[in-house]
């Protein structure tokens, strides 16, 4: 959705609206899984140098856990979001999809496990992750016995 600086009135442009789940364009074993879509309700206002944005994002997604890899329901809610676009010499619009489009995978959480994400859940692999930062010997790698098969031909 392409919006012209010049639109933009002193007190500030107001949108709300939503946009699909495709915006993302993420493939399918992302660790991000829009799951719906994303809605916003906004407001820009116009700088020299920048555009200002601040509103609501809110929109369905499943994230995959970090160690279990399992994909659990995450809803992106943020009731008070700001960013800022900074223009280029000449810029007279922007693309409002993409705006939003960046923000909510920069707000989103990264390599989140399963149980931060959803309250009173275990991480059914979280007892292996510990198991293995405990151990400190390297396992030994399974090697053939190469002499005993020598000696059997002797
Ligand atoms: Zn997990």
């Amino acid at each position: 959705m392409e919006i012209f600086i010049s639109d933009i009135p002193v007190e500030g442009l107001h949108h709300s609206g939503e946009f699909p789940a495709s915006i993302f364009e993420l493939s399918p074993d992302d660790s991000i899984r829009p799951m719906g879509k994303v809605s916003y309700d906004i407001t820009m206002y116009a700088f020299e140098e920048l555009v200002a944005f601040s509103g609501k994002l809110k929109g369905p997604f499943q994230l995959q856990c970090s160690t279990c890899l399992e994909y659990v329901d995450f809803l992106a809610d943020y009731p008070e979001w700001t960013s800022d676009l900074d223009l280029e010499e000449g810029q007279k619009s922007f693309d409002l999809k993409e705006i939003i489009r960046e923000d909510f995978l920069l707000n989103l959480p990264s390599y989140a496990r399963c149980d931060e994400l959803i309250e009173g859940r275990e991480c059914p692999k979280a007892n292996d992750v510990e198991a293995i930062e405990g151990t400190t010997e390297p396992p030994t790698s399974e090697r053939p016995d190469v002499w005993d098969a020598l000696d059997d031909l002797s």
